[in-house]
């Protein structure tokens, strides 16, 4: 029997999880992502690309398709795609597992400021000029021409569109993981005073916080979106232990 499994991602989680299922072979795994990123990392499994047009889409697609699981594993702030997976999983009557990556915890030597939303963190920068780094998505990045006095750093996957109406801005494209080395350096080549960043969690973006840590530098940290209580896990190996429990063995094939 082949088990219809729809992985909610947009993440290396969600890359890793569906590579663990397919690798069961008794698992029809699909990937689906928003369609954010122009060129989107290779993930392994087949992809569906696009919105699903709410809760409502997505508990059509979960009957067309006669998917056997649902799998949440979208980054922590993408709060509305997790809201609607809670909700089409229940009118569908799917069952759903999310993967609730931890987020950072503030250690000796953190100067944090914890905002509630972007637009909070373009008021705690504050009126006088500061060398300012947007480590956010570039949807996000916008709500700073509000504060044109500062000088920016922009890092992002793809292009910022329409580009910054900004008189000072840098922008970097690039992909994490990002070292801690790198970072360093990357803070004081723009001598930043402000890393704006969400508090995203896992190893592969923390290298900016360690690196502000080390410098002294203030982070202004938007704080973590609701998300609905569904059962989840911290990690990916306890998702996959959790799947497969959940399926049971791997039916012998005669191979
Ligand atoms: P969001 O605000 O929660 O979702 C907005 C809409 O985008 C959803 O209502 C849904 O449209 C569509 N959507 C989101 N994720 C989708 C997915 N995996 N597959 C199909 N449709 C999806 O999400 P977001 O913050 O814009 O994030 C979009 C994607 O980027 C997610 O896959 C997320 O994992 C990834 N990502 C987000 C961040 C972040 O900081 N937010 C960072 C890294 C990666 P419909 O209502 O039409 O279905």
């Amino acid at each position: 029997m082949t088990h219809q499994i729809l992985i909610l991602g947009g993440t290396a989680e969600a890359r890793q999880i569906a590579t663990a299922l397919a690798g069961r072979g008794d698992c029809a795994v699909t990937l689906s992502l928003a369609g954010r990123t122009q060129n989107p990392a290779g993930q392994g499994v087949p992809v569906r690309i696009g919105g699903f047009g709410g809760a409502g889409g997505l508990a059509d697609y979960l009957r067309q398709y006669d998917v056997e699981l649902l799998i949440d594993a979208t980054h922590p702030y993408a709060a509305r795609i997790s809201a609607n997976a809670a909700e089409a999983a229940t009118r569908a009557g799917v069952p759903i597992l999310a993967l609730r990556r931890p987020g950072w915890q503030r250690t000796e030597g953190d100067r944090w400021t914890e905002v509630a939303d972007v637009d909070a963190a373009v008021t705690t920068l504050g009126a006088a000029p500061r060398h300012a780094f947007l480590a956010l998505g570039r949807q996000e990045v916008h709500a700073f021409e509000a504060a044109p006095q500062h000088r920016y750093v922009v890092r992002s996957v793809d292009p910022v569109e329409p580009p910054l109406a900004l008189p000072y801005v840098e922008t970097i494209l690039a992909r994490g993981p990002f070292e801690t080395a790198d970072e360093l350096a990357l803070l004081e080549r723009h001598r930043i005073d402000a890393v704006v960043s969400k508090n995203s969690g896992g190893s592969a973006t923390y290298g900016k916080i360690v690196a502000a840590r080390a410098l002294g530098i203030e982070v202004v940290m938007v704080r973590r979106p609701p998300l609905p209580g569904v059962p989840s896990t911290p990690t990916v190996h306890e998702l996959v232990a959790m799947i497969a429990h959940r399926l049971g063995p791997v039916a012998d094939r005669g191979v």
